[in-house]
């Protein structure tokens, strides 16, 4: 029977109950993460639990846990359901009360849920690389709020799967932000570009520790935007997401980018990537 994390009590799914005037469920008033478990064990969970308080902070919603007691319960979840390979989904919103815009008066309790699901990694994806196409971003100016709202992400990701795209490279005017569900990032002679974590995208727990393999491999990081023209003139690209890792981007809206196969930069900081995870399956 699969456990879900239902606020500070772990039950039976079917034993768990929201309300339909839950405002996560009428206005997307909430915020989330997505965690990954390799080999039983929760891959930076201190930063995923970190950027959830930081979200909701920004939305002036209060969690009535403690850092700890989340983590733990968390680490409980995954026991109970026995996942040794897969993620975490974590949600927290603004509770259920009468539906008006403004917050509950009096303020209600928020309402977590978390579960748990077996994935496998993206692996021969992420040695032969994936196909994105370029999309406007519509999103609101909050992008840095990993926010329940996720409408103008969803259209985008849509957008790219008609396509047939793996992932939406996102872009204001002539300048990329991110992905739909990832950050972005081009190499150009041995230097890695990405939009600066402005309030324009979300700063990825992945891109962080994709920082740190560059520092590893001795890899420049220039935190700086670049144009979709300057997306399809880099040698390399490539997108990062707690499930897609590091992942190559060999074309842009069929524009084949350097060699069109996964570039040597990328498979070095795959291979730095891969040290840091707990995993006994190399890609
Ligand atoms: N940007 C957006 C819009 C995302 O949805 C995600 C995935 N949650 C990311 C970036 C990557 O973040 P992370 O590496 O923490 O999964």
């Amino acid at each position: 029977m699969v456990k879900i994390l239902w606020n500070d009590r772990i039950i039976n799914e079917e034993d768990v109950k929201i309300g339909f005037e839950d405002r996560g469920y009428q206005f997307g008033d909430g915020v989330y993460e997505v965690i990954k478990i390799y080999n039983g064990d929760v891959f930076t969970a201190t930063e995923h639990i970190d950027r959830l308080y930081e979200s909701a902070d920004k939305i002036q919603l209060v969690i009535p846990y403690t850092k700890d007691v989340l983590h733990k319960m968390l680490y409980e979840l995954i026991e109970l359901n026995e996942v040794k390979n897969g993620q975490i989904y974590l949600q927290v919103t603004r509770g259920t009360s009468p539906r008006q815009h403004n917050f509950p008066t009096p303020a209600v309790e928020s309402v977590l849920t978390a579960y748990t699901k077996e994935t496998n990694r993206p692996l021969s994806q992420l040695q032969t690389g994936v196909k994105a196409c370029f999309v406007e971003d519509m999103r609101w100016l909050r992008c840095d709020i990993k926010s329940l709202n996720l409408l103008g992400n969803v259209l985008a990701k849509q957008e790219a799967v008609s396509k047939d795209c793996f992932e939406a490279i996102l872009h204001r005017g002539e300048v990329i932000t991110e992905g739909s569900s990832s950050n972005m990032y081009g190499i150009k002679n041995g230097v890695l570009y990405t939009h600066p974590a402005n309030n324009l995208i979300l700063n990825g727990i992945t891109r962080r520790v994709i920082f740190a393999c560059c520092e590893e491999i001795g890899m420049p990081v220039v935190e700086e935007a670049f144009t979709k023209q300057q997306a399809l003139e880099m040698d390399e690209f490539i997108m990062s997401s707690t499930s897609a890792e590091v992942m190559p981007i060999v074309s842009i809206d069929d524009q084949m980018i350097g060699s069109g196969t996964r570039g040597q930069w990328t498979e070095k900081l795959q291979q730095a990537f891969e040290k840091k995870i707990p995993v006994s399956v190399g890609i």
